[in-house]
């Protein structure tokens, strides 16, 4: 079977507020803050940390509809996905919803980072959400 995920990338934790989010992680747990970027279409504002190989994705929900503000309504804050990285997001997901997993993109589109992402549902992931990102 050819290779699908591969590296972990990044974990996504979704907070209420970034500003109080990033004073814990950078000023009290000392990681260093890289990139943020504000996504209205999507609904979040995001502040990336570096940790090594595997970066933090901190998520604010922009507005009541935002995956984020809903899914800190509904579980508080908290880890909300985990991010792999692909060669080659298209046929990636393709095999896999041709193994059965249901797919939140059908198609990937431009991520936080710029680059092509893809969510797959929890529902088939054993309650993970999951992102693919191409490398
Ligand atoms: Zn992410």
């Amino acid at each position: 079977m050819p290779q699908r995920l591969e590296e972990l990338h990044h974990i996504g934790i979704a907070v209420k507020d970034l500003e109080d989010a990033k004073r814990v992680y950078c000023e009290i747990l000392g990681l260093e803050l890289t990139s943020e970027i504000t996504l209205p279409e999507r609904g979040v504002k995001a502040a990336f940390l570096e940790t090594g190989n595997t970066k933090i994705e901190l998520l604010e929900g922009i507005g009541e509809e935002s995956p984020v503000t809903r899914f800190v309504d509904r579980h508080g804050p908290g880890i909300q996905h985990i991010c792999f990285e692909v060669e080659d997001i298209v046929r990636v997901l393709r095999e896999l919803a041709d193994s059965g997993v249901r797919l939140i993109d059908q198609e990937p589109r431009p991520g936080a980072e710029g680059k092509l992402v893809a969510f797959l549902h929890p529902k088939s992931t054993t309650g993970v959400l999951i992102e693919l990102q191409e490398k």
